[in-house]
């Protein structure tokens, strides 16, 4: 089984004709609720992967006693996200993303972490049956860095392997104890840079990056490029795949799709460059579809694109 540890949120999205200035009012022409946080959306992702192969998926964390954990709760049940391992939280809301979306498509995302950030490593030992129980641990950056830390620590002892997504950006560089417990981390564009310094605009470049990320302790590296494909390398083992072709109309939550795609095929046991090609087919169709965790994509859809 497949275990995300990380943050559940509640996106509220306004879509208005433009973003309001400091001070001022607009009106939105509607608005839309939807379930969000990196380690919900991946959850959702991989679960709904899962119901086509036979994989269970499950997610830690915490939510408020209030009505959007209520809602988070209800929203992840059809993707068949297991949510036993969700804590309410007294005295913190759920987490929530406050969007507003214009006529652009620019937008402006203000993140309240509430309950998210209430995480502690006390959860952690609390949880750690179901760490050791999972084959693959999803983690992010939306809660407590030593919490994300912890749980990795707990993965590699109990041999779960770990995919660390280090987003959303890190604001200061991550502890090398951290890298160390990631049999692989993935970053896109900016976090590569962030990490390493290296802007990957070439195959060449993200190559440099990969074996720069390797150099500060994670087994391997998936380097993200968006529409420009994907870079990874374990050990000596490295390769690029190729972008697929699809219609993007928003690409809202793709990396987490693609993290999602890139535990289940890992889990499953396909080979490693089978496993970033199966994690590109689902980054790539994600884009096709509007929404966060509602945008992922189902099992025979990406075995349909990439002949998986
Ligand atoms: P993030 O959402 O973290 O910024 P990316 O934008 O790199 O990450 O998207 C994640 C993955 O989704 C990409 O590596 C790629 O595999 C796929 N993807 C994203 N955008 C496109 C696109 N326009 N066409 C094809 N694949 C895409």
């Amino acid at each position: 089984r497949i275990l995300s540890y990380g943050s559940i949120n509640i996106d509220v999205t306004a879509r208005a004709h433009r973003l309001p200035r400091p001070g001022e009012t607009v009106h939105a022409d509607g608005y839309e609720t939807g379930l969000g946080g990196k380690g919900a959306n991946q959850a959702a992702a991989a679960s709904r992967l899962g119901q086509g192969c036979g994989l269970a998926v499950g997610l830690a964390g915490r939510i408020g006693t209030d009505s959007f954990g209520a809602d988070a709760r209800r929203l992840l049940t059809p993707f068949g996200v297991d949510t036993t391992a969700l804590r309410e939280t007294p005295g913190h809301p759920t987490g929530i993303a406050l969007i507003t979306v214009d006529a652009a498509a620019e937008n402006t995302i203000t993140v309240a972490g509430g309950a998210n950030m209430a995480l502690d490593e006390k959860d952690v030992a609390r949880d750690a049956s179901l760490i050791r129980a999972a084959s693959t641990l999803l983690l992010q950056l939306e809660i407590p860095l030593a919490v994300t830390l912890a749980a990795a620590e707990a993965a590699r002892e109990a041999g779960t392997s770990v995919i660390l997504d280090p987003a959303p950006a890190p604001a200061e560089a991550l502890p090398e104890r951290l890298l160390r417990q990631a049999d692989f981390i993935t970053p896109n564009e900016s976090e590569t840079r962030l990490l390493t310094g290296i802007y990957p605009e070439t195959e060449a470049d993200a190559a440099r990056a990969a074996r720069q990320l390797q150099a500060m302790g994670a087994a391997g590296a998936v380097v993200k490029m968006g529409a420009r494909g994907v870079f990874y390398r374990r050990g000596e083992e490295e390769g690029f795949v190729a972008p697929f072709r699809v219609e993007a109309i928003d690409s809202v939550a793709a990396g987490d799709c693609f993290n999602a795609g890139l535990a289940v095929a890992l889990t499953l046991g396909l080979g490693l460059s089978d496993c970033v090609r199966f994690a590109a087919g689902c980054g790539a169709l994600a884009t096709t579809r509007r929404g966060a965790a509602s945008a992922a994509p189902f099992w025979n859809d990406v075995a349909g694109l990439t002949g998986l």
